[in-house]
C-alpha cells in the first residue's frame, strides 16, 4: 500500500503542487504538505491520529502507588505511557534523568 503523501497533491486554493514539510507541535514532528503561495497545510492523517492519541494520553491522570524498595521509593509508570513513548522513539534508554523540579513535583526525562 502506498503512502498518500507519495502522490501529487494540489493546493485547493492555488492548484499548485504542495511540498513536503515538517510541522513541529509540542515536541512532535508531524509530516505535512505545505503550499508556498498561501501557506495551506495538510498534516499526514497518521501523524494527526498519533498527535490526537498523545493529547488524550496527556489529559489522563494516573494514580500510582509509592512503594518502598530497598533504600529508595519506586513508582510504576503506566504501561500505556511507556508503550506510547516506545512507538515514538526508535529505542528507549533504560536510564532516565530524574530531578526535583519544585517542591511537590519530580520530573523524569527520557
Ligand atoms: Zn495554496
Amino acid at each position: 500500500m502506498s503512502d498518500i503523501f507519495e502522490n501529487t497533491i494540489l493546493c485547493k486554493d492555488c492548484q499548485k503542487k504542495m511540498q513536503p514539510i515538517l510541522v513541529r507541535k509540542n515536541g512532535f514532528n508531524l509530516r505535512a504538505l505545505g503550499c508556498k503561495d498561501c501557506n495551506n497545510q495538510i498534516i499526514h492523517p497518521e501523524d494527526l491520529k498519533e498527535y490526537a492519541d498523545f493529547q488524550n494520553l496527556k489529559k489522563k491522570n494516573f494514580k500510582v502507588k509509592l512503594r518502598f524498595v530497598g533504600n529508595s521509593y519506586a513508582v510504576s509508570i503506566p504501561r500505556e505511557i511507556i508503550d506510547f513513548m516506545n512507538e515514538q522513539e526508535n529505542e528507549m534508554n533504560e536510564m532516565v534523568d530524574l530531578s526535583l523540579e519544585e517542591i511537590g513535583r519530580i520530573s523524569l526525562h527520557f
